[in-house]
C-alpha cells in the first residue's frame, strides 16, 4: 500500500481560515469553549505508526486516532493500540482512489465501486473495528479525500452518514463551527515543526479545532520525522491550558451541538 495515500497530501491546505466565534457547547468531558482542540490522526495502519507514533503519544499521555485499512496481518498490535486508549477508525479496506492515479490497484479504484460494494466493505470495517475492541460511535476518513464512487461519480457520503458519527476530509482549515461532520477539514503536513505549530496556534487564536493527518512517522512514506513529531507533542504538552488533544471522535462530539 506504499503509494496509496499520496493524494491526501497533495489535496491538503486549500481552505481559507474561518473567523466565526466558537459555538462549542460546554460538556463535562469536553474542554471549555476557551480552549482549542488538536486532533492527531494517522492513516493506512503503517508499521512506523506502531513503532514510533504510538509510543510517543503514550509517553505524552496523549491519544490519537488511527484510520485503518486491512489489518489482518497485525491484529494483535492494533488491539493493543485500542487497549491503550487510542481511537481506531475506518479508512475502507481497499482504499479506493480515482483510477487517474497510476498507483491505484486495478479493480479497487473509486470508479470500480458500486454503492452496494462500498456498503458491504464499510460493514466489514465496522466488524473489524469491533474485533479490535473499538465501540460505537465510529469515525471514518475518506481515502484520498474522495467522497464519490462509480463512473457517474456518485456520492457515498450517505453510506458514511448512516454508519459514522464524523468523517475526515483532506482540506486544511481550522474548524470553529462543525457545520459538516461528514467532511471535517484536516491538515496534511510532513513538517517542519514550525508548520505544525503554526496551524495549532491558528486554532488557539480562533479557539477552534484543528485536525492533523499523518502517514509515516520516522519511516514509511509521506513521513514526518520522529524529531518533529516528538517536538510537536512536547509543544502541545506545554500548552494544556490553551489546547486539549482529543481523538477525532471525541473532538467531533465536543464540536457537535
Ligand atoms: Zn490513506
Amino acid at each position: 500500500m506504499t503509494m496509496i495515500a499520496i493524494m491526501s497530501c497533495q489535496r491538503g491546505g486549500t481552505g481559507a481560515a474561518a473567523s466565526t466565534p466558537s459555538s462549542r457547547s460546554i460538556k463535562s468531558d469536553c474542554p471549555t469553549a476557551d480552549s482549542a482542540i488538536v486532533t492527531l490522526t494517522y492513516d493506512d495502519n503503517l508499521q512506523s505508526q506502531l513503532a514510533n507514533a504510538v509510543p510517543m503519544l503514550n509517553a505524552h499521555n496523549m491519544r490519537g486516532t488511527f484510520f485503518l485499512n486491512d489489518v489482518t496481518a497485525n491484529v494483535d498490535a492494533w488491539k493493543d493500540v485500542r487497549a491503550g486508549g487510542h481511537e481506531l477508525g475506518s479508512h475502507t479496506t481497499y482504499h479506493p482512489c480515482t483510477a487517474q492515479f497510476d498507483w491505484v490497484e486495478k479493480g479497487n479504484a473509486s470508479e470500480d465501486y458500486t454503492l452496494e460494494r462500498m456498503a458491504e466493505e464499510l460493514d466489514d470495517q465496522i466488524s473489524m473495528l469491533k474485533t479490535l475492541g473499538e465501540t460505537a460511535p465510529f469515525s471514518f476518513a475518506y481515502p484520498c479525500g474522495t467522497t464519490w464512487i462509480g463512473s457517474e461519480q456518485t456520492s457515498y457520503i450517505p453510506l458514511i452518514q448512516k454508519r459514522f458519527i464524523a468523517a475526515r476530509g483532506v482540506t486544511g482549515d481550522i474548524v470553529t463551527r462543525l457545520d459538516d461532520p461528514m467532511n471535517v477539514p484536516a491538515y496534511f503536513l510532513e513538517g517542519p515543526l514550525e508548520a505544525f505549530i503554526g496551524s495549532a496556534n491558528a486554532a488557539i487564536a480562533d479557539k477552534g479545532w484543528v485536525v492533523f493527518g499523518f502517514h509515516g512517522v520516522g519511516g514509511d512514506y509521506l513521513s514526518v520525522s520522529n524529531e518533529d513529531h516528538n517536538a510537536f507533542l512536547d509543544w502541545l504538552a506545554e500548552r494544556q491550558d490553551e489546547v486539549a488533544v482529543l481523538p477525532f471522535r471525541d473532538a467531533a462530539r465536543c464540536m457537535l451541538k
